[in-house]
């Protein structure tokens, strides 16, 4: 579970996280969708860690994670440019974070136990996760690749292969399908959608594009201008707008 409560951030005196209050239960799938520079990426980043918040609480798992780290936080994060190693091979892409893994404080499980035991720190045990989740993804083909060798929605999947072996207790995604071509994106909504019903994982899913939020969620978060103005399903949202901005930004008939 993640738990905001009051965050506010200022940058340069300009107020952009104007008191976000949101509890996303374990396993749901939130979007997060508002006009462009209403502070959706900075909330994400503040939820990672990457950005401390001027005033206000981040929970997870019931834990105030003031001052911990983004990587002891153990939530993936998963952006529009994919931030994979050129040098490195597919296997080797996925394989960093079990590579530098470390003992997480927020883990719910230590997060050795939480692979196959004993062997996760070795080679062979780094090998048969990320062979796991290569599978799970279709990648298994294309493990030897570089990520220049690779088209649009294959780097998308590496980036959310590598974002998977480290088993965080939340994935959060911002904007993932916006460089890539129409009829990809389409597919990948239903890839993720699909990942999200295998993983059981609670995703947090930043976009600007409403139809992608509205075939995706379970919940949709609507953000205007540094405040949370409707929260609800995709359905409720569409069809009951709480006022003209967002009837406007989700399309809402008349
Ligand atoms: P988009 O849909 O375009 O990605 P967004 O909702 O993600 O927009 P943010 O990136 O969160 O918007 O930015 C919100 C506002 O905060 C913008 O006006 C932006 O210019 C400003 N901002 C973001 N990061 C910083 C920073 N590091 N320093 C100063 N201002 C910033
Ligand atoms: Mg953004």
């Amino acid at each position: 579970k993640i738990e905001l409560s009051a965050i506010r951030k200022t940058f340069d005196s300009t107020e952009i996280l104007k008191g976000i209050d949101l509890a996303i239960e374990d396993g749901e799938f939130i979007a997060l969708i508002g006009p462009s520079g209403c502070g959706k990426s900075t909330l994400l980043r503040v939820i990672a860690g990457l950005e401390p918040q001027s005033s206000g609480e981040v929970r997870i798992e019931g834990v105030q994670v003031d001052g911990i780290r983004p990587s002891a936080r153990n939530l993936a994060m998963v952006f529009q440019s994919y931030a994979l190693y050129p040098h490195l091979t597919v296997f080797d892409n996925i394989a960093v974070p079990l590579r530098m893994r470390r003992h997480s404080a927020l883990a719910r499980t230590p997060v050795v136990g939480r692979l196959h035991p004993g062997r996760a720190g070795t080679e062979r045990g780094i090998r048969e996760e990320v062979e796991r989740v290569a599978a799970q993804l279709e990648l298994s083909a294309l493990l030897k690749r570089k990520p220049g060798q690779l088209s649009g929605g294959q780097r998308q999947r590496v980036a959310v292969g590598r974002a998977i072996v480290r088993q965080p207790v939340g994935f959060l995604f911002d904007e993932p399908l916006s460089n890539l071509d129409a009829k990809l994106r389409v597919h990948m909504r239903a890839e993720l959608a699909q990942l999200h019903r295998q993983l059981k994982a609670t995703f947090v899913y930043v976009t600007h594009d409403q139809a992608e939020a509205m075939t995706m969620s379970s919940r949709i978060a609507v953000m205007i201008g540094g405040h949370i103005v409707q929260i609800g399903t995709p359905a409720e949202v569409y069809e009951n707008p709480q006022d003209i901005r967002v009837a406007e930004f989700v399309g809402s008939p008349k």
